[in-house]
């Protein structure tokens, strides 16, 4: 047996109870998983302060001086020891609220200690309570290490003893009787190439750092090995679904494509748009199933690819369905293909939970007939009832609404599985979307169509609402529409529905009829009555929205040109981006108007100025990465994404993207990991796959 699959009994210090323990509480069974148990902070210790440093610090800090006083205060029932501690540049006071009388009798004045702890601050001055402290002689005379490493740890640890002390010690003991133990994992040429250190010297260092430099590099070869291994496993998956899943050829593009593009299309496709288009084309062609994933910002012309998709599928005889989140949005999807599609005799229906059964028969019957080549709809659409002659291609339309589950469900219905094209508005940095959708292939448009005015957004709070009133009126003189949205979060809703109604009741007091018409909109409205109340606004024949959430996805009302979140500080910075798109969809310039109360928290302030500075969505969605971490955004939490040990999705995003870079490179010109070179990395994975890690989620 390996040396590393020892159990954690085998070492010193070690007996069953503080090996139930470490299993119980982080998993730690074996050697390897000790080793990869990895501390979270470093505390320097080559480092000293000068006492007039210190006040800006929170974190431990050593610093040499001499005990000028030494004093008892007496408070009620408790006391307290106070010395006053010296260097060159100023005082700080040592407190110890227990065992001072021990403390106190061994300390000694005016001679010289290096002390260690953490700062504290009370009422405008600063102190160091219970701070270690060794003589300057002794400090000097023994040979000790450069950091402190500190462990994650937990109540149960701490209270059976398990010290930081301890924790350092098996590390210290371990490294101190072995060498040489780790096989090197990965090939030389990435080692040489990106400078990084052997994974022996990582691995002592990363424990027992001797320098800033070697922590540093240890760090940095560990993160870029843990990202190396999920991308080459998701590139592997990747491969191995290719030449697996079989997908229908679309061999040619025909003359409904051409046809549309040559004489149909109003405006020439953004570079971007032409691209993705011509990516899709591709993986259509290639006889393997299609799964790829379209992500692009609002506004960014994602309904024109997929129509165009769909035209390639027809154009090889095949139908294809486009599956929206909502009723109104499916509707909003209908009218516009349904243009498009007139012009070429492409044949459109549409199927939603509000279409009753005489209307559905006859275009079920059409469906089985091929005689409906583009099927619309919610997700009535995988419903057992709807039967397609052949689908070709499906596309998800605000892909977040639909989980994998459901998208396969879309296959049963053929031999083979239908091409997919996911399209997301939600935009995530592609770092993390590569990581997170290890099935999905991902297009990219990143680039808006030209002359769109960028929607000016501003902050204002409270005590600034009759101004910003007095420009509504203004834009509604212009005959604008205006957006007014409130929160409306699950946990509070009774509050926020009467904030709504409150607010509703205050806007139509400064919006009188008969020259204003309000439309209001939430979740607790049946949906025939959001529906009216939808077209009332789409048709201009009200000017002002009032609405929770409920308009966020995908909604098209080109004239609106003010958007007013109300409590923006709660919405996230994805919503509140998602509700921006919904104006400067048309010729007027559009404004994003954030109302605020005046008191916001440190992320409050950054998710509004983030939304001051920045129309991009996928800058939008790096800060909102940062802030949140990848266990918040959409679709990470079942991934495993989360379980890294040591790398940092957010952080270390250019590691990343190197790691990605390097597993590519070495699959592409060595598929199945066959060359010398390449054996170690072949290892590896094969450890993975028996120690059954955190990457089942891949499959
Ligand atoms: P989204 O990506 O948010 O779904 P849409 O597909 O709804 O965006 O497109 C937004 C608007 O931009 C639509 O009115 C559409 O007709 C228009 N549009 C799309 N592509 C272009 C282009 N290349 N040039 C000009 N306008 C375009
Ligand atoms: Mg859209």
């Amino acid at each position: 047996m390996n040396e590393l699959q020892k159990s954690i009994i085998y070492l010193n210090g070690v007996g069953p109870n503080r090996h139930s323990l470490l299993k119980s509480e982080f998993g730690i069974d074996t050697i390897q998983d000790l080793i990869h148990f990895f501390p979270n902070r470093y505390i320097d210790r080559t480092k000293f302060y000068k006492i007039n440093q210190l006040s800006n610090l929170t974190s431990e800090i050593q610093i040499i001086g001499s005990i000028t006083n030494l004093r008892t205060i007496q408070n009620k029932n408790k006391s307290r020891l106070i010395a006053s501690f010296q260097d060159e540049t100023g005082s700080i006071d040592l407190i110890w609220f227990r065992g001072h009388k021990w403390i106190g009798s061994n300390l000694k004045l005016n001679t010289p200690y290096v002390i260690f702890g953490k700062i504290n601050s009370f009422k405008n001055s600063i102190n160091i309570p219970h701070p270690e402290m060794e003589l300057l002689s002794s400090f000097k005379s023994k040979k000790r290490v450069s950091f402190n490493t500190i462990y994650p740890t937990t109540e149960k640890l701490i209270n059976s003893g398990i010290t930081q002390n301890i924790l350092r010690k098996m590390f210290y003991d371990f490294f101190e009787s072995q060498s040489k133990l780790f096989r090197e994992s990965l090939p030389r040429s990435i080692l040489n190439g990106l400078n990084l250190i052997s994974k022996d010297l990582a691995l002592k260092n990363i424990h027992l750092p001797e320098s800033n430099d070697l922590l540093a590099k240890a760090q940095k070869r560990l993160k870029f090995e843990e990202f190396f291994y999920l991308q080459i496993q998701i590139l592997i998956k990747n491969n191995e679904r290719k030449n697996k899943i079989k997908g229908y050829v679309f061999s040619h593009v025909g003359t409904f494509f051409k046809n549309f593009f040559h004489q149909h299309l109003s405006f020439n496709l953004t570079d971007a748009q032409v691209r993705v288009i011509k990516e899709i084309r591709k993986d259509l062609g290639t006889g393997c199933q299609m799964n790829r994933l379209l992500q692009g910002d609002v506004g960014s012309g994602k309904t024109i690819v997929a129509f165009m998709s769909m035209l390639i599928s027809i154009d090889n005889n095949y139908q294809s369905c486009l599956m929206v989140p909502t009723e109104i949005l499916a509707q909003q999807h209908y009218k516009l293909i349904k243009n498009l599609a007139a012009k070429i005799n492409v044949k459109v229906a549409i199927i939603t939970g509000s279409i009753n059964k005489n209307k559905r028969i006859p275009i079920l019957e059409n469906l089985k007939l091929g005689k409906i080549d583009i099927l619309i709809g919610t997700h009535t659409l995988i419903e057992d009832s709807i039967i397609f002659k052949n689908l070709g291609l499906a596309i998800i339309d605000e892909q977040h609404r639909f989980g994998v589950a459901q998208r396969s469900r879309l296959w049963r219905k053929n031999i083979l599985p239908p091409h997919i094209l996911v399209m997301t508005a939600t935009p995530i940095p592609r770092t993390l979307a590569m990581t997170l959708y290890g099935d999905l292939d991902i297009s990219i448009i990143d680039e808006l169509p030209p002359g769109r005015k960028i929607i000016k957004t501003v902050h204002r709070d409270d005590s600034k609402r009759l101004s910003v009133f007095n420009f509504i009126k203004e834009e509604i003189k212009m005959d604008r529409q205006i957006y007014i949205v409130y929160p409306l979060i699950e946990e509070s809703e009774k509050m926020d529905y009467k904030d709504l109604m409150d607010g509703y009741e205050s806007i139509s007091r400064s919006f009188p009829l008969p020259e204003y018409k309000l439309s209001i909109l939430n979740g607790r409205m049946k949906n025939k009555d959001k529906e009216y109340e939808m077209k009332r606004f789409i048709n201009g024949e009200t000017q002002i929205m009032v609405s929770t959430t409920v308009i966020e996805v995908g909604v098209n009302v080109p004239n609106a040109s003010v958007m007013v979140i109300e409590s923006s500080e709660r919405f996230g910075l994805s919503q509140l981006h998602q509700l921006r798109g919904r104006v400067g969809r048309g010729n007027n310039q559009s404004y994003c108007i954030l109302m605020t109360g005046n008191k916001l928290s440190p992320d409050s302030k950054l998710r509004i100025n983030t939304m001051v500075k920045t129309n991009n969505g996928f800058e939008i969605a790096d800060v909102d990465l940062k802030l949140r971490g990848p266990g918040n955004i959409m679709g990470t939490q079942q991934s495993g994404v989360l379980n890294l040990k040591i790398a940092d999705i957010a952080k270390d995003q250019e590691l990343l993207v190197l790691a990605r870079k390097s597993a590519k490179k070495i699959l592409d010109s060595d598929e199945n990991l066959e060359k010398t070179s390449n054996q170690c990395i072949k290892h590896t994975l094969a450890e993975i796959e028996t120690f059954k890690n955190i990457w089942n989620y891949i499959s």
